[in-house]
């Protein structure tokens, strides 16, 4: 037997929260489903500067000050690692890995995005051998050792500054001669002392020993030389992918995988919303998710009362 909901959010990071508290606000019987701690890619994000109402917050505090405000409107918030949506009649089904069920005309989805990887010789090798994706969780391995960071957007730099407040250098290797990232964090790290750049630089391989990572090959794209860099970390931030694989038999996916909807967060499909960084859009931040996520509560709300009418 099917748990049923009024709706169901799946993704309990900034803008599921958001839209699982308007939702509930409203008075919709609400289900919230994740499969990791609440708070998503907050919980991998030492320092939040860009968060309004917060000089500087921790990721993991924003997180559990999100998750109370949330729980003070009482949804029900289950584990749940979703396998599957079908769909059956106006309802949504939504099945997880541990066999459960259940049904809600409307689906709110806010999965996400996880990191990308650069697919080259020796990355899966040395993965947690050297090979990391998140500065947070692994940062205190390299203490007083060098490390190498790839990519050149937000994530790069910000990891990279965080990880320069243990690691004894840190060397970011970009493809190109000029970053992605916000000014301001370029400005950061440009002033960093421990920090160095390495442009027009493209990773061609982890380096090894067999137990653990001793660095990376890179063509340097102006001479086409071939050169190594020694590290005992290699941290990689080259973009992020959608988490949409539930999703793909729905008819709401673009070529990459993302959702792209409306202003009102609608999808192509009715009574199916989407938000926050799972969405086809440029700018991927706290601050839009939570917007994102209060418009598809609110529009979760107007599309239940229609359908009751
Ligand atoms: P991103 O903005 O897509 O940047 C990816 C970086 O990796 C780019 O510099 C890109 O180079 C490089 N890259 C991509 N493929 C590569 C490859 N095969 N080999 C080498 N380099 C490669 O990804 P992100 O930094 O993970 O950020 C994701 C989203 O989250 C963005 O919207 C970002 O603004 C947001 N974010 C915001 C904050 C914040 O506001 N504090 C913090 C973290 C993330 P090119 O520049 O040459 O394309």
């Amino acid at each position: 037997m099917a748990d049923k909901y009024d709706a169901i959010v799946i993704g309990a990071g900034p803008g599921g929260m958001t839209a699982a508290l308007y939702a509930t606000r409203a008075n919709l019987n609400v289900l919230v489903l994740d499969r990791g701690p609440y708070g998503g890619q907050m919980n991998n994000t030492d320092a939040i500067d860009n968060y309004p109402g917060f000089t500087e917050i921790k990721g993991p505090e924003l997180s559990q000050k999100m998750y109370d405000t949330l729980m003070k409107f009482e949804p029900d918030y289950k584990y749940g690692n979703v396998q599957s949506v079908e769909l059956d009649g106006d309802e949504k089904v939504v099945k997880t890995d541990d066999d459960k069920e259940y049904r809600a005309p409307i689906l709110i989805i806010a999965t996400g995005s996880d990191h990308r990887h650069l697919n080259v010789p020796g990355e899966e090798e040395y993965s947690g051998r050297g090979v990391s994706y998140c500065a947070v969780c692994d940062a205190a391995f390299f203490k007083d050792e060098d490390v190498v960071v790839i990519g050149g957007g937000d994530s790069a730099i910000e990891e990279g500054i965080y990880l320069s407040q243990l690691a004894k250098s840190v060397t970011v290797v970009h493809r190109r001669d000029k970053l992605r990232a916000q000014p301001t964090l370029q400005k950061r790290a440009f002033a960093n002392k421990k920090m160095k750049f390495v442009w027009n630089a493209q990773t061609e391989e982890i380096l090894g020993d067999g137990t653990r990572v001793t660095g990376i090959k890179y063509r340097d794209k102006e001479t086409g030389a071939e050169k190594e860099i020694k590290a005992a970390g290699v941290f990689i931030y080259v973009g992020v992918l959608p988490q949409t694989k539930p999703f793909e038999n729905l008819g709401i996916l673009n070529e990459q995988g993302w959702i792209p909807t409306n202003e009102h967060m609608e999808t192509k499909a009715p009574g199916i919303f989407a938000l926050g960084d799972v969405r086809e859009k440029d700018l991927r931040q706290i601050a839009n998710a939570v917007g994102e996520g209060s418009v598809a509560g609110q529009a979760a709300y107007n599309y239940y009362q229609d359908l009751k009418d």
